[in-house]
């Protein structure tokens, strides 16, 4: 026996698992199921992870309990009934408890039992771990079930630990009953945990003190009952509505809308709002528009109607005024769910110390001083919170291939592939680790999915004959690349919160959780295993096996507009008129871009008629550089309609007048029409500069894809020419050569919108076979030198890609200043939808700041 009462821990292993909580036992019955041994561990004495250590009062869920439980047994499912909405504490740990028995798990559990440290044995190909009991244990594989929220922080406060009256911590509450009738208490903290204690433990005490330092977005949960059209939906289809959960954005079935809060009018934002409100989901609240978790306007709106809401509840207007969050989106710190959280503060004997107004000093042995007074206390609560999700894991004395730890490696922020495993722990599983969905989904749901796809792993390792993987490093940079990409299009991390690691003094500043969806991470691990566990590295009596690379390198905002342009009907089908009709009716529905300053249509005097063109001013007074802009299109479709918003940004961010004007299109007018319009506008734009408000002598071209063409070849023709003088060309996605035959063709011509079938329609449609070597067609077969300088921008996955490239290296080669902009994971179309591809906003921006080069005279924006 060993010393925590249990049979003795065994030598040798298959698997250990850490922690009792819903993974570490689930990832127990499937190890079992597979005939792998396996033992867990965990320091509690008895099964329920957090629910074991969260004892406080008011504990309980906030997902709907239907859908925070097990779905991988029918049988469990039908012979457990919930009896709340949202299920207290005692009643989840009661669960746990009864699914233990039920397939009787706690035989191969150690309880009050720590794994201490940990090291992987590279010739044995085993981890040896050693326990808090002293024992030493040998296993192929290491599994960390252990919680993303188990490690509490604990008060990181002066003077805590003077503090002589009762202290309680909501992470590590006492299981006997305490009892504040008569007290006077502080709770400090106003997180999860802080909002659902503060009312009930109000209940009862004498004075209640709650020391916020900031102020949390929460909104009623309206328990009881389990909701009855959930229960209907699950009774008539149970696996359909856990398989939706699994599918799902959070793994929780729910209406995912397209209406955006900004373009929404402001009724129907009301009304969209108060369903939420009445749900009393988070889910629900989460998403009252499509675009609330990435556009400020739209987030605005929603944290403006909570803030209405805690205004009417609380009657005193300062304390109502301190408890609404103001300076975070909402959504960016967790959201809570409450049962009269902010009506507790109406209460004559319910206290807000705010104490952004009013800091703590220090705690003292009697009480709290705060920076206006002495606070006598009997007892305080700290709902202080954790070191989420890496706390746990590098809490332990992780040590991996040549002698590297897991706290050193995670130093400036984790790094892991799928949130699954991490380079030099081989062996080595997480189960909700960091950059995988976890904390902002369904817990339950992104347990099973990781138990079940480690469980498929090993059995699969051992089918295989491997009995090593490791994730490559490449794959790895790939998935932290993807995390960073994901939030990066969020407002996310604008807030100080514990998705941040901004609750840990010290901690590295970095978006912990992947926020690109359940569906898209089930996609992505079920990709991984389809590929024959792509960008792992096997080995074993099979020999090794290593299919490595990079699972999602197309950026999250473009992946979204590639599955919706997926179900459209392919333009090279089409003739031009039934393209361009199909292509305004698209343009029609999308948003405006930004603002600006002031637009003007006109028309400008071509060789052959008046061409169209509209300014766009910036804000700010003149005169202004001014750029003469070309559209895409392919020399077919397109006009100064379908470049607005980009038109718009460009404006904005280069505080430049951008006069984007519209040229004569094949094929109607082919080859070259369009060439001597734009050389025309250009020679206009130059001519006319000061009375549109443009600096004379600081005038640039710039096009997109075939726009990029025309502003390409007019630069040519100006230096042939002897003028006018342009002072830069901004060359995006450029069409410079008509070789179809580049690499970049195969690699990028099918399934990124702009196809190599289109571009063939394109030149049809624009010029003849014979016509199209010609430099003002190909401008990469002309003479270079002494052309204006260029910034080239190309697009990872973009047909385009290699031609702009060459361009950009064979004017540097003839000595034209260039700067090179490659927009890894974009698309052909994707930097110019300024109005809808968040993830291209950075490349504009560094496109902005390399034009302000050409201009000596400072730019106003
Ligand atoms: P938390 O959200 O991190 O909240 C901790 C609170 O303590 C915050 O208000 C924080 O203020 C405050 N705080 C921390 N250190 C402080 C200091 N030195 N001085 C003053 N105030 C300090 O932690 P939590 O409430 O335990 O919740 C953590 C997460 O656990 C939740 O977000 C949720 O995911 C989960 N949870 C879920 C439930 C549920 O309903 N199922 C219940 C509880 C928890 P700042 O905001 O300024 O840092």
């Amino acid at each position: 026996m060993s010393g925590n009462g249990f049979a003795a821990v065994p030598a040798e292993v298959d698997v250990v698992v850490v922690g009792a909580g819903f993974s570490g036992l689930y990832m127990l019955y499937r190890l079992r199921e597979l005939g792998f041994s396996a033992v867990a561990f965990d320091e509690a004495a008895d099964v329920g992870g957090t629910w074991y250590w969260n004892r406080y009062p008011g504990a309980r869920c906030d997902i709907p309990t239907t859908d925070y439980a097990y779905s991988f047994d029918p049988q469990l499912e039908q012979d457990w009934t919930w009896s709340e909405k949202y299920a207290t504490q005692p009643e989840i740990l009661a669960y746990l408890r009864h699914v233990a028995e039920r397939y009787d798990l706690r035989r191969d559990i150690r309880f009050g039992t720590r794994i201490t440290a940990a090291a992987w044995d590279e010739n044995a190909g085993r981890w040896r771990l050693r326990t808090s009991q002293g024992d030493e244990v040998s296993c192929r594989y290491y599994v960390m079930a252990c919680g993303c929220l188990s490690l509490p922080k604990g008060p990181d406060i002066e003077g805590a630990g003077r503090y002589r009256g009762e202290v309680y911590l909501t992470a590590k509450w006492p299981h006997d009953r305490v009892d504040f009738t008569g007290k006077r208490v502080a709770v400090v903290g106003t997180g999860s945990s802080g909002i659902q204690c503060i009312p009930l433990i109000a209940g009862q005490a004498a004075a209640l003190t709650v020391f916020q330092r900031t102020p949390n977005f929460s909104t009623p949960a309206h328990n009881g009952a389990p909701p009855p059209d959930r229960l209907a939906r699950l009774a008539a289809d149970r696996e359909g509505y856990r398989e939706a959960a699994r599918w799902s954005r959070g793994g929780v079935p729910a209406e995912v809308t397209d209406v955006s809060g900004v373009t929404a009018p402001e009724e129907l934002r009301r009304q969209r709002f108060e369903a939420a409100w009445q749900a009393g989901e988070l889910f629900a609240i989460l998403g009252v528009f499509s675009d609330q978790g990435f556009n400020p306007v739209s987030n605005g709106f929603v944290a403006e109607m909570i803030r209405e809401k805690i205004r009417a509840t609380v009657r005193d207007p300062d304390t109502a005024e301190a408890l609404c969050p103001k300076d975070y989106p909402f959504g960016t710190k967790r959201p809570c769910l409450d049962t009269s959280y902010f009506e507790t503060f109406n209460l004559p004997h319910v206290r807000l110390v705010d104490l952004r107004q009013t800091p703590i000093v220090t705690v003292t042995e009697t009480g709290i001083d705060t920076a206006e007074e002495s606070l006598q206390f009997d007892a305080i609560v700290f709902a202080t919170g954790f070191d989420a999700m890496t706390g746990p894991l590098v809490s332990v004395d992780v040590t991996g291939t040549d002698g590297v730890t897991l706290a050193g490696k995670w130093e400036r922020g984790p790094a892991s592939y799928l949130g699954l495993m991490t380079t030099g722990f081989p062996n080595f599983f997480m189960i909700t680790g960091p950059q995988s969905p976890s904390v902002l989904s369904n817990m339950l749901v992104s347990i099973e999915q990781h138990v079940d796809w480690i469980a498929d792993c090993l059995q699969r390792l051992r089918t295989e004959g491997f009995e090593r993987i490791e994730p490559t490093p490449l794959a790895e940079a790939g998935w932290v690349q993807h995390n960073q990409d994901c939030a990066d299009i969020t407002l996310y991390q604008r807030a100080n919160s514990w998705y941040m690691g901004a609750n840990v003094p010290g901690k590295p500043r970095v978006f912990l959780p992947y926020i690109g969806g359940v569906d898209a991470y089930r996609r992505a691990c079920d990709e991984v295993a389809g590929l024959g566990l792509f960008g792992f590295r096997l080995d074993g009596p099979a020999g090794s096996r290593c299919n490595d690379g990079v699972i999602r390198r197309v950026q999250p905002d473009v992946a979204i507009l590639l599955d919706l342009m997926a179900a459209l009907p392919t333009i090279e089908t089409m003739s031009a008129a039934d393209a361009r009709a199909f292509l305004e009716a698209i343009d029609a529905t999308r948003p405006p871009g930004p603002e600006v300053g002031e637009i003007a249509d006109g028309v400008l005097p071509g060789p052959a008629g008046d061409l169209a063109y509209r300014l766009y001013r910036p804000p700010s007074a003149g005169p202004h550089p001014l750029i003469t802009y070309f559209h895409g299109g392919g020399w077919v479709l397109g006009s100064q309609d379908s470049d607005d918003p980009f038109c718009r940004d460009l404006c904005l961010r280069t505080g430049a007048v951008v006069v984007s004007v519209n040229y004569r299109h094949a094929p109607e007018d082919r080859f070259p029409a369009a060439v001597d319009d734009a050389f025309a506008a250009v020679q206009w734009t130059a001519a006319n500069a000061g009375r549109l408000g443009g600096i004379p002598g600081q005038v640039s071209v710039a096009g997109w894809s075939a726009g990029g063409n025309l502003a390409a070849v007019t630069c040519q023709l100006a230096r042939d020419a002897g003028g006018p003088d342009i002072a830069g060309q901004l060359l995006l996605n450029p069409v410079t050569d008509c070789d179809l035959g580049r690499s970049s063709y195969s690699r990028n011509g099918e399934g990124y919108v702009l196809t190599t079938a289109l571009m063939r329609w394109f030149w049809d449609y624009y010029a003849d076979e014979a016509d199209r070597t010609a430099p003002i067609a190909s401008p990469l077969r002309g003479t270079l030198a002494g052309l204006p300088p260029a910034v080239v921008v190309t697009a990872e996955f973009d047909p385009l890609c290699d031609e702009g490239q060459a361009y950009a290296e064979a004017l540097t080669a003839a000595g034209v200043p260039v700067r090179e902009i490659r927009a890894r994971g974009h698309v052909h179309t994707s930097l110019v939808m300024a109005d809808a591809i968040i993830s291209g906003a950075p490349v504009r921006a560094e496109m902005a700041e390399a034009l302000s080069h050409w201009w000596p005279a400072p730019v106003r924006g």
